[in-house]
Order: structure tokens, then C-alpha cells, then sequence
């Protein structure tokens, strides 16, 4: 089967590919010839990931799913959430984000946090959501060169060292995003 990945993130397409069933054949947005943003004008993640999968679906009236991502850390009340792509401005820069983070925990001894996934599906017309959750916790410092966005400052529960140090074979196995498009499948072969 052909689905839409409503995403022009390299990364993430690549995460979700290595994870795919081969009968799922995935198609991005550049994939479509479809180059402009969508915007993410939602309060929460949920509302973003059915932005993004119902304005492709008009488009292009093909069965699409999005998904949208944040950081939530505990001693910031769940900040950057929904705003995390845009944490230290619109200019969206990974190293401006991380510093504010770590900025902001030097005084507090709870560092926990965790990635959350929402998936928007548009399948036959009708729209669900799945949601993954990865548990851990902000490092002290950035450290890894693997991975994107926040990954070298997130230790995952289990572990002793960031995603970016991890690498993808530790991450596609756990990520939130991952956990999220397992709930999805499971849906989709009728589970
Ligand atoms: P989105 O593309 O609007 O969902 O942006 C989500 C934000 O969370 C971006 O800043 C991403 O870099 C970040 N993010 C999402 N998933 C991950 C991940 O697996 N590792 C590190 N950062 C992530």
C-alpha cells in the first residue's frame, strides 16, 4: 500500500522508513513535488499533526498521515511541548534551542523529560490519532554528533548516554515517533 508521510523532514522520513513494513510504500512530501510549509498554527500537538495530514489530504485526496513532536520537560511545566521546533525563536536553530534548555535546568535538580509523537492518520476518509512517549531525562552538556534536533542533549530511560550518542540502531527501536507508527500499523492491519 502507498501512504503519505505529510513531512519534509529528511530525518524523520528516514526514521519511519527503516521501521516500515516493505509493503508500505512510503511517500514524502518533496516525493509529491509539494515544497511549501505547512503551517503549525495549533496549541497542541495533536491539533498540528491534523493540520498538516488534513490539508495534504485535501490536496492531494490520498490516504496521508503527519505527525508532530515535542520536548516536554517536568521542571519547565512541560515546555517546549508544543513550541519546541521554534523554543529560542522562529529561526528554528537545534544549538539555540538546546542552550536555552540547559540554561534553564542549571538550577533545578529534576531533569526529567521525554519526547512525545503524536501521528494524524487520514485513512478511507476517517481520522485517528497514536501517540509514542519516550521517557528520560536532560544531560548535563551536549554530547553525540548522531541524530537531529535534541538528540544531544536527551538521555533516554535505560540508558547512559544522549540519542546523539546512541545513534539510529538504539533509536528506531525506542524513539516516541516509532512507538507512535507502531500503534498506527497495528491499526491499519486491522489490530
Ligand atoms: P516538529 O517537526 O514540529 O514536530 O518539531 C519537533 C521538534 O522536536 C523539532 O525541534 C525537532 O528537532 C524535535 N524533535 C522531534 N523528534 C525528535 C527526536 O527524535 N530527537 C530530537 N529532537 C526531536
Amino acid at each position: 500500500m502507498k501512504l503519505i508521510f505529510a513531512t519534509s523532514n529528511a530525518h524523520k522520513l528516514e526514521e519511519v522508513n527503516a521501521v516500515l513494513p516493505p509493503h508500505v510504500e512510503l511517500i514524502g512530501l518533496h516525493d509529491l513535488g509539494h515544497h511549501e510549509d505547512i503551517e503549525e498554527t495549533g496549541a497542541t500537538l495533536e491539533e498540528n499533526a491534523l493540520i498538516k495530514a488534513r490539508f495534504i489530504h485535501q490536496k492531494y485526496g490520498q490516504n496521508v498521515f503527519a505527525e508532530d513532536s515535542g520536548l516536554e520537560v517536568h521542571a519547565l511545566d512541560g515546555a517546549p511541548g508544543v513550541i519546541t521546533a521554534r523554543y529560542a525563536g522562529p529561526q528554528r536553530d537545534n544549538d539555540q534551542n538546546m542552550d536555552l534548555v540547559l540554561t534553564k535546568l542549571i538550577h533545578h535538580a529534576d531533569r526529567s523529560a521525554r519526547f512525545r509523537a503524536i501521528i494524524a492518520l487520514i485513512l478511507d476518509d476517517q481520522e485517528y490519532l497514536f501517540e509514542g512517549i519516550l521517557d528520560g531525562k536532560i544531560s548535563g552538556a551536549k554530547q553525540g554528533e548522531k541524530g537531529f534536533g535534541y538528540d544531544p542533549i536527551f538521555i533516554p530511560e535505560g540508558y547512559d548516554q544522549t540519542s546523539a550518542q546512541l545513534g539510529a540502531a538504539v533509536k528506531n527501536k525506542i524513539s516516541h515517533r516509532v512507538r507512535a507508527l507502531q500503534k498506527m500499523l497495528h491499526h491499519i492491519n486491522g489490530g
